[in-house]
């Protein structure tokens, strides 16, 4: 049997924030402990399109590219001899979070150095867009240029192909879909959305998204537990959830307000 755990990290962090979509450092070295202690190897990024022997598989991924990522996710995969694949907002490299600020609480993107860095050490550096919009909603032309020059800006910086992308808040459809694959991706991520994720749609692979209330990793590993099928539901939950609030975000002129008086 072969089990896949693609997990969908953002923050790894102690520095406080209003969402819970970071995890703290001593739990991120406490989730790759037992990932490493389940057996699981590292699944390498081609053998997504490809076939793979039997076993068990883990790809951590981190949405944003925070340089908190850096700092305190990167050491801890190099101990245990892990890589990573992480999404940076290409037009926000080495700034703050602009299109994300909630409550004015701002981190800081890895600058071009520290995605090289990780590039030299075997990480995948995909696209999680230039700006982060919601992609559904933008014209064929800006979406062009959402995903072309997002994609050509990371591969100017690593000198690599940049053959992934992560939709921002996962959300994408068929139009999106299209021009996804047009613009040279070869594999798309999002958030989990069934409850058996679908292998064979390499542009919708279901990640597993970790937050600071999973403690531990293990409901999400083993399958045998009835703990499994609640963990599926509750991604699925907070995942609606992180779809209403990113769409309030925008679609609500009071809150546009709020977020236009802390600029
Ligand atoms: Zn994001």
């Amino acid at each position: 049997m072969i089990e896949l755990l693609i997990l969908q990290y953002h923050k790894v962090t102690d520095r406080f924030e209003m969402g819970g979509t970071r995890v703290t450092t001593s739990q991120f070295r406490r989730h790759v402990g037992e990932v490493s202690r389940w057996g699981y190897r590292q699944l390498e990024l081609d053998s997504l399109t490809g076939g793979l022997p039997k076993g068990r598989y883990v790809l951590f991924t981190f949405d944003d590219g925070f340089e908190c990522v850096y700092f305190n996710a990167f050491p801890v995969l190099q101990k245990y001899g892990y890589k990573g694949l992480v999404f940076p907002v290409a037009g926000f490299i080495g700034k703050e979070n602009e299109w994300d600020a909630s409550f004015g609480i701002r981190f800081r993107q890895m600058d071009a150095c520290q995605l090289r860095e990780l590039a030299k050490h075997g990480w995948w550096i995909g696209s999680h867009t230039l700006t982060h919009p919601d992609l559904r909603k933008l014209d064929d032309r800006t979406l062009k240029k959402e995903l072309i020059s997002s994609k050509k800006l990371l591969e100017d910086i690593i000198g690599a192909p940049v053959i992934s992308i992560s939709y921002p808040f996962g959300l994408y459809d068929h139009r999106v879909l299209n021009f996804v694959k047009d613009a040279g991706y070869r594999l798309g991520f999002t958030s989990r959305r069934n409850l058996v994720p679908n292998w064979s749609r390499p542009l919708e692979i279901e990640r597993q998204g970790v937050y600071l209330i999973d403690m531990s990793l293990s409901p999400k590993m083993d399958r045998t537990s009835p703990i499994f099928i609640m963990e599926s539901l509750k991604q699925i939950t907070i995942n609606q959830f992180a779809r209403l609030s990113s769409l309030a975000k925008h679609d609500l002129p009071i809150l546009r307000w709020i977020s236009g008086m802390r600029k």
